[in-house]
């Protein structure tokens, strides 16, 4: 079932790894751009009214740092203007460094059961290197009030410097806090940030040290009773995201806010990354798409094969075939014969071995088209 994204792209301070839509120095427009996207909603809900969602995440930026009011007004509008499933997951992604009782009694006043949060790491050093405006302190405080919630914490893998026992204490941390679900990524160091120049100058862990730190990261999550359902997400049984499953299923959805994407209809579109001009577009009545293709179905097809084979349970004969209308091993069949000997196949489903999951990129790349 199709998913709902709204995108705050607010921040305190800008992370020195970023390189998402965020603004650091403009919380004072929150009020504008907020009302900017209660309108957005209205001008897509007519094309939508006959589509049940079944996830809402708000995403950022840091949807936290921002008037709690805001964020309840928000579902409210969505609340009236889309159907929504009997059980939606209702998501929002929050820095512990923003967060307080009130914040979190409003959430769930709004609706939202689900919450994300960026740890990061548990040393404090490397979080200030990091940019982070929060400490561990910030984060167990955070945790302390969603005690029998369902949320999620974020570890980074790959920071300078960063060890083995590192790893061991922020996982022993995100775990021990309660959290039901955990994204444990690879840092990528993006061209233009702050962090590219340790890239540059090789002060980063380089491929394999990362690839250990992973492979040691998922032996201590096994052993905390989490499972991998994702290259970078694991959890404990039932507490998947919905949101993110449905991305990686090519299911649809659709994105509000600046720089937002949406895939619907066959087509994937973007908004504008640049404030000014979506606040602009919104108050003058028209969607602030800039990019907007129909997805040909060669590359639906590359797009579904990949998605599938990031997660654990792989690609589905049968749906891909109710898809287009074909066999994914015929569609790909000199890629699928090169890779044959990464995958098992179990009844209708084919996934890359769990040993070498983490290298899935240079497996995938086989598919591209
Ligand atoms: S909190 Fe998140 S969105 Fe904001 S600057 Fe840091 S990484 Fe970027």
């Amino acid at each position: 079932m199709p998913g709902i994204y709204l995108h705050i792209p607010f921040c305190k301070h800008k992370c020195t790894y970023c390189d998402f839509t965020s603004f650091p120095d403009k919380l004072a427009f929150a009020e504008a751009y907020m009302a900017c996207l209660y309108k957005e909603m209205q001008l897509r809900a007519e094309e939508l009214k006959d589509v049940t969602f079944d996830t809402v995440y708000i995403g950022g930026g840091t949807p936290s740092v921002i008037d709690p009011a805001y964020i309840y007004g928000a579902m409210k509008q969505i609340k009236k203007l889309f159907k929504l499933s009997k059980n939606p997951e209702v998501t929002i992604e929050m820095n512990p460094g923003t967060v307080n009782e009130n914040k979190i009694a409003t959430y769930k006043r709004a609706g939202i059961d689900r919450f994300s949060i960026g740890l990061q790491t548990a040393i404090d050093g490397q979080l200030r290197e990091l940019g982070r405006i929060h400490t561990v302190r910030d984060y167990l405080y955070c945790t302390s009030l969603l005690k029998g919630e369902n949320f999620s914490a974020d570890v980074m893998l790959g920071l300078r410097g960063q060890t083995k026992e590192d790893v061991r204490k922020t996982i022993a941390i995100a775990v021990g806090s309660g959290a039901k679900h955990i994204s444990m990524y690879a840092l990528t160091p993006e061209d233009g940030t702050p962090i590219y120049t340790q890239y540059l100058n090789g002060e980063l862990p380089d491929g394999d040290e990362v690839r250990e730190l992973y492979d040691y990261g998922y032996s201590l999550l096994k052993e905390a009773g989490f499972v991998r359902y994702e290259v970078s997400n694991f959890c404990r049984k039932g507490y998947e995201s919905r949101h993110n499953l449905n991305y990686w299923r090519r299911g649809e959805y659709i994105g509000f806010g600046v720089s937002a994407s949406s895939f619907f209809y066959g087509r994937r579109f973007t908004n504008t990354m640049n404030l000014d001009e979506y606040m602009k577009c919104i108050l003058s009545g028209f969607l602030p798409v800039v990019e907007n293709e129909k997805v040909e179905e060669e590359d639906a097809k590359f797009e579904f094969v990949m998605l599938a084979l990031r997660t654990a349970e792989g690609i589905s004969a049968e749906k891909y075939k109710a898809a287009f209308g074909s066999d994914w091993r015929d569609d790909f069949a000199v890629a699928y014969q090169k890779t044959a000997q990464y995958m098992v196949t179990e009844g209708d489903r084919t996934r890359i071995r769990d040993e070498h999951l983490y290298v899935q990129n240079q497996i995938l790349i086989h598919f591209a088209p």
